[in-house]
């Protein structure tokens, strides 16, 4: 294990609760911020989360030759890496890999709950033809049953996805939420900025965040 996360347990990653993070989430936590804020401060973290997730995935040993005239052994991301938003949420977390690897492939998945149901109902996917193939980073921030990440996670497994091959990016998971992703896919990696205490009745985790989308995308503002 060469990351300094903390691993929870031998595949959920919890990013080092430093106090910058702890300022950021102190921003994001607060019911009276304004949205350029959540939206600068939640992409702080998204940007810790990437990093760190990109470097769960393999890399390739490389050279590089320094102004000064030396080498430097040095590390590649190997090629083959890709992103999946798991859409409205997950869509923020685009913008941040892309500043990280340009040029990278991005999938998208939209799950909704069916309203009679209540079962998670898959209503569009568009993924690289190639999938099959490539380590994918799946962004959702909001892991709370676990219900529409495993409905994700089935989208992948379906187009031949390994598991060990995804990386699940998450801003604030439930344990509730982890332990059904964990039941189901004990070989599936997670990484987290917090785990919070539990879920209420509505399903938003406490002391949560409330809704991630509505607050990033500014839909829950009423003038
Ligand atoms: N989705 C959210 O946006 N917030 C929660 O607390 C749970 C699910």
């Amino acid at each position: 294990m060469t990351s300094a996360m903390t691993p929870v347990t031998g595949t959920v990653h919890l990013l080092p609760q430093t106090r910058q993070l702890r300022a950021l989430h102190t921003v994001i936590r607060d019911r009276n911020v304004g949205r350029e804020d959540f939206v600068t401060s939640s992409g702080r973290i998204i940007r810790q989360l990437l990093e760190a997730g990109l470097d769960l995935l393999p890399f390739d040993s490389c050279e590089v030759l320094t102004p000064v005239g030396r080498t430097y052994h040095g590390l590649r991301p190997a090629p083959g890496i890709c992103g999946v938003s798991v859409a409205r949420a997950g869509e923020s977390m685009e913008s941040e890999l892309r500043a990280i690897l340009p040029g990278v492939r991005i999938g998208k998945i939209l799950i909704q709950r069916d309203k009679v149901t209540k079962l998670p109902h898959l209503y569009y996917s568009a993924l690289p033809a190639d999938i099959d193939r490539r380590h994918v980073l799946l962004l959702d921030p909001m892991l709370a049953t676990g219900g529409t990440a495993l409905a994700a996670i089935d989208v992948l497994l379906d187009r031949g996805v390994e598991e060990d091959n995804i990386v699940f990016i998450n801003l604030l998971s439930a344990p509730e939420g982890i332990d059904a992703v964990r039941a189901r896919h004990p070989d599936l990696r997670i990484v987290t900025s917090a785990i919070e205490e539990r879920l209420n009745e509505n399903a938003y985790m406490l002391p949560g965040i409330g809704d991630f989308g509505d607050r990033y995308f500014g839909t829950d503002i009423v003038r």
